[in-house]
C-alpha cells in the first residue's frame, strides 16, 4: 500500500477574545515543550527508546501517578493541570526537537573528525538546541471534538483555566477520501488558522517497468521551458502512439512581470548606491517576485497532473534539469532568467506530489538533446521562425517551429521535444529487460542497484549521490532508473541537476 499526505490550511472565524487564549495556549505548549527539551537533554539515552516507550519514559521521570508519587522533574513544579493528552503533544515535539538537534550534533562531530583526519582546519560552529521555542499546538483527540465541515470545538487554556470554544472553519473542506490527523493551531501574522494533515492509503501504482509492459499503459510526457509555453505535454501509449497534447502557456507574462519587478529592484539599488537588500520597498517587491513564481508553478504543476488525469495517464516524465545557463546583459536579465530556471524545478517538484496523490508516478530522463533529435526518426532537426521561409536551414535556439531535413518532419519543437521525451523512457524501460553486464569495475558494484543504474532521483536520501550518480553517468546509460515510493511523499525542494549526462 502506498500513502499520500497532505495539509489543508482553513481560515478561522472567532470572536476576538480566543485570539487571546490562542496565544495563551500556544505560550503554554511551548513552555511544555522546551521543559521535555530539558528532560531529555537531561536524560539522553531516551533518544535511543522507540517513541511509544520515550513518551511513557518521560511520563514516568515528570508526572506523579499513584504508583510513581515522586516523579524526577515534576511538569506541575513549570505547568500545573496540563491535560495528559495536551502534554503528550508537547512530548513529542520535544522528542522530534531532540532527535533534529541530535542528528545535527552527529553530523556535525562527523565532519570535524574529518576535517582532523585530513589534517584540515575546521572552523564550522556546533549546532545549538534551540533557545527560544515558537511552535504551533497540535490538538490531539480529546482536545478537539465535534469537528463537522464548518466548525470545530478546541479545549484552550486561557491562563486561568481549560475551557472549550466553538470556532467557524471558513475556506476549503478536507477532501473526500483522505483520514484526517491531529490538527494544529498555527498563526499567520494576526491571523490564527487550522492546519490539518490528511492522509489517504492507496494501492501501491506500480514501478514504471511494470507498468509499461502494459501495452494500454498510458504516459504523460512534459517538455518544460523558459519561454512562452512553460509546458508542453504529450499523452503516449506504452506501445507507441500519440494520443493528445496541451500547450501550457503564461511564460511570456510571468517573464515580463518578473523582468520588471527585478528592474525596479534594480533602479532602487542604484539610488541608494548600496545594496540594499532590507529595505522595505525591495523587500516588498522581492516578495512579490516570489509569489509570481511560486503562484506559476502551482498552477502549470496542477495543470499538468489535470491533463494527465484526464487522458488516464498513469506516468508522468520529464527529463533532468540540466545546467542552468549563465545569461549575458542586464541585472534584471541575468536575475530572471536564473528565476525562470528555478522555477522549473519547482513546476516538477509539485507536479510530481500532486501526481502521487492522484495515484501516478514520475520519472525523469536524460535531457540531451531532446529539443534537437527528430521524433520520428531521430536525425537532427532544424529549429525556424515562421518569417525564415518553408525550406530553413540551421538552429534557431528557442523557435517555435521543427523541420526534418532527413525524414520530412514538420511541427512544434516544443511538442517534438515532449514526444522524445516520452521515447526516451519506453527505450529505457525497453532496454531494462534485457540482462546486461555489470555497469562498475569489479567490487565497486552497487548491491541494491545491481543491473540498473540508480539516479539523484533514487539515490537523494543519503549523502553521496552525487559521487555516485556522476560515477554512473559516466560509466553507461541512462539518467534516471528506480522511482522510491516512499520519497515521493514528499519530495526535496530543489532537484538537484546531474552533472554529467551520457547518450542514450
Ligand atoms: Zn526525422
Amino acid at each position: 500500500m502506498a500513502k499520500a499526505t497532505k495539509t489543508i490550511t482553513q481560515a478561522m472565524q472567532y470572536p476576538s477574545r480566543y485570539a487571546a487564549w490562542f496565544t495563551t495556549t500556544q505560550a503554554l505548549f511551548n513552555t511544555v515543550a522546551s521543559f521535555y527539551f530539558e528532560v531529555i537533554t537531561a536524560h539522553e539515552q531516551v533518544l535511543l527508546l522507540s517513541s511509544h516507550k520515550a513518551l511513557h519514559a518521560l511520563e514516568t521521570l515528570t508526572h506523579a501517578t499513584e504508583e510513581n508519587p515522586d516523579p524526577v522533574m515534576p511538569l506541575d513544579a513549570i505547568a500545573p493541570q496540563v491535560p495528559a493528552l495536551f502534554r503528550r503533544a508537547a512530548i513529542h515535539a520535544a522528542l522530534g526537537s531532540a532527535h533534529a538537534f541530535e542528528t545535527s550534533l552527529q553530523k556535525w562531530r562527523a565532519r570535524k573528525e574529518k576535517a582532523a583526519l585530513k589534517k584540515k582546519r575546521f572552523t564550522e560552529h556546533p549546532p545549538v538546541p534551540p533557545r527560544t521555542w515558537n511552535r504551533s499546538p497540535t490538538f490531539y483527540k480529546g482536545q478537539w471534538k465535534g469537528r463537522t465541515a464548518s466548525s470545530i470545538l478546541l479545549k484552550l487554556w486561557t491562563g486561568a483555566s481549560w475551557i472549550w470554544v466553538n470556532v467557524r472553519l471558513l475556506s476549503r473542506d478536507l477532501p473526500d477520501g483522505y483520514e484526517p490527523g491531529s490538527p494544529s493551531l498555527v498563526r499567520h501574522g494576526s491571523h490564527w488558522r487550522l492546519h490539518t494533515p490528511v492522509e489517504k492509503t492507496f494501492t501501491s501504482p506500480g514501478k514504471v517497468a511494470v507498468q509499461l509492459a502494459h501495452a494500454q499503459t498510458r504516459i504523460c510526457a512534459i517538455d518544460l521551458n523558459l519561454d512562452h509555453h512553460l509546458a508542453v505535454c504529450t499523452i503516449q501509449t506504452a506501445d507507441g502512439s500519440t494520443v493528445a497534447t496541451t500547450f501550457l502557456s503564461g511564460g511570456k507574462r510571468v517573464n515580463g512581470r518578473r523582468k520588471w519587478l527585478l528592474g525596479r529592484i534594480a533602479r532602487n539599488r542604484r539610488k541608494t548606491g548600496i545594496l540594499a537588500e532590507n529595505e522595505p520597498d525591495n523587500l516588498a517587491l522581492w516578495e512579490k517576485i516570489r509569489h509570481v513564481d511560486e503562484q506559476v508553478a502551482h498552477l502549470i504543476s496542477a495543470r499538468i497532473v489535470h491533463f494527465a488525469r484526464q487522458h488516464q495517464a498513469s506516468v508522468l516524465v520529464f527529463e533532468h534539469l540540466g545546467k542552468l545557463k549563465p545569461q549575458k546583459g542586464r541585472y534584471s536579465r541575468r536575475g530572471n532568467s536564473k528565476r525562470a530556471f528555478w522555477m522549473k524545478g519547482r513546476i516538477f517538484t509539485n507536479a510530481k506530489y500532486k501526481a502521487w496523490n492522484e495515484g501516478m508516478i514520475t520519472s525523469r530522463v536524460n535531457p540531451r538533446n531532446t529539443s534537437r533529435e527528430c521524433a520520428r526518426c531521430h536525425g537532427l532537426i532544424v529549429r525556424y521562425h515562421a518569417k525564415q521561409g518553408p525550406e530553413p536551414e540551421g538552429y534557431t535556439p528557442g523557435a517555435p517551429l521543427a523541420w526534418c531535413p532527413a525524414c520530412g518532419m514538420k511541427g512544434h519543437a516544443d511538442r517534438n521535444a515532449s514526444l522524445v521525451i516520452g521515447q526516451r523512457l519506453r527505450t529505457r524501460v525497453h532496454h531494462q529487460e534485457k540482462p546486461r553486464a555489470p555497469l562498475l569495475g569489479p567490487g565497486e558494484r552497487d548491491e541494491k542497484s545491481s543491473g540498473v543504474v540508480r539516479s539523484q532521483d533514487a539515490n537523494s536520501k543519503g549523502g553521496p549521490s552525487r559521487r555516485r550518480a556522476r560515477r554512473h553517468g559516466t560509466g553507461k546509460g541512462h539518467g534516471t532508473a528506480h522511482e522510491d515510493h516512499a520519497r515521493m511523499v514528499a519530495p526535496s525542494a530543489i532537484p538537484r541537476p546531474l552533472p554529467l549526462f551520457s547518450e542514450l
